[in-house]
């Protein structure tokens, strides 16, 4: 049947997520193999937060609180910020779609960085808006200064976005942004009521380098919005749950359109629990920011070209097809991340590990170095 559907959705690719061990098992006649594809924790979920979540397990029968009131009051604690500045989603990936939905008509233009999250691409089409990318540095940074240019261009037109989505880190290369450019883009457009700012921070809580700086100190302009997610370090990917934070104002609206019980029950008891338990958190952190920085010692010692990263993964460049050397680490038990649907056809992203599945990772990442020679 030919459904009426518009072009627009008819030309959108459906999200690629990392192949799963199920996936692979067959095709490479193997049993083991390590993922580290999808930005997950490598560790369980917190002990606190299988116990909470044991005690809810049978009350499941009853609808969610649709307002999150225990849970957003801990987040809010948790942040530093009032309670009627947040609101949770079923992932940030739902409260990106929301934003779009919110502010955008059909036609509308949507601004981003080449090479950044690849849903605020997929909710733009399928809000039927139009995506605008500029350049990233040639070291593979976020530019603000390629934003600004173009928000100068397209105010001339008349044609601002209506929202700009400003990642930091930016998945999948791991750069983020000094707190000098983003004070510099805030002092222009911070405050503008043509536009809405989202500051995507997934995975801030990993990030050692001492000029960053998290969004929170613009929030007091009321077009200032920043994303959060519990599926990084809080090791709470499978139950999706995300937050915005923003002005009351703002928030009323996104509550208007989304629908009443996005955030399941389960989720918003583990979210409390996790996000009270400040010693795991500090564990799961410095486990990855140290292993982190052992891989990307490894990688400078053996000479691989990869970018420094401040988050849970390392972008690092093949040399060859990335799809030629995707196979190879399937091929050795090893499941990583191709980034062709972000433009990227000789790189690969790692997500970090546990100590002992990077053991494992540096010896794979050494034979592929040999095998890469001979191809
Ligand atoms: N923003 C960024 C930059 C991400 O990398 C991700 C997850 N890959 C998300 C948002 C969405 O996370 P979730 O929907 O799991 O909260």
């Amino acid at each position: 049947m030919n459904y009426n559907i518009s072009e627009k959705l008819k030309s959108l690719k459906p999200y690629q997520p990392g192949q799963s061990e199920a996936d692979v098992k067959a095709k490479y006649n193997r049993e083991d193999f390590i993922k580290l594809a999808s930005n997950e924790s490598p560790l369980k979920p917190f002990e606190s937060v299988v116990e909470a979540l044991k005690k809810s397990v049978d009350k499941q029968n009853l609808y969610p609180d649709p307002l999150c009131r225990d849970l957003l009051s801990v987040a809010s604690n948790y942040y530093g910020i009032n309670e009627n500045q947040i609101l949770a989603g079923n992932g940030s990936n739902e409260l990106i779609d929301l934003l779009i939905k919110l502010f955008c008509n059909p036609g509308d233009k949507v601004l981003t960085s080449k090479g950044a999250f690849i849903a605020y691409k997929v909710c733009t089409q399928a809000n039927r808006a139009d995506l605008v990318e500029v350049d990233l540095n040639p070291d593979h940074s976020i530019s603000l200064e390629n934003y600004s240019i173009e928000l100068e261009k397209l105010k001339e037109k008349n044609e601002l976005p209506k929202i700009i989505f400003i990642p930091n880190p930016n998945n999948p290369t791991g750069t983020y942004i000094t707190e000098k450019s983003l004070d510099e883009f805030m002092s222009k457009w911070g405050g503008n009521k043509d536009l809405i700012v989202v500051v995507d921070e997934a995975y801030n809580e990993f990030v050692s380098a001492a000029d960053f700086a998290t969004a929170k100190k613009y929030l007091h302009f009321e077009n200032v919005v920043m994303l959060k997610t519990m599926s990084k370090v809080f090791g709470l990917a499978g139950l999706r749950l995300g937050f915005l934070i923003g002005s009351e104002h703002l928030l009323s609206y996104v509550h208007r359109i989304r629908n009443p019980f996005n955030v399941n029950a389960l989720a918003q008891v583990a979210g409390a629990a996790a996000l009270n338990d400040q010693s795991s958190i500090d564990q799961i952190k410095s486990l990855i920011i140290s292993e982190r920085d052992s891989l990307e010692k490894f990688f400078t010692e053996e000479r691989f070209s990869y970018v420094p990263s401040q988050a849970n993964f390392v972008f690092f460049d093949t040399g060859m097809s990335a799809l030629k050397a995707h196979d190879y680490f399937l091929s050795q038990g090893l499941i990583i991340r191709p980034l062709m649907p972000y433009g990227f056809s000789k790189h690969l992203r790692i997500t970090i590990g546990s100590g002992e599945q990077m053991d494992e990772v540096r010896s794979i990442l050494k034979n592929f170095k040999d095998w890469s020679k001979k191809q």
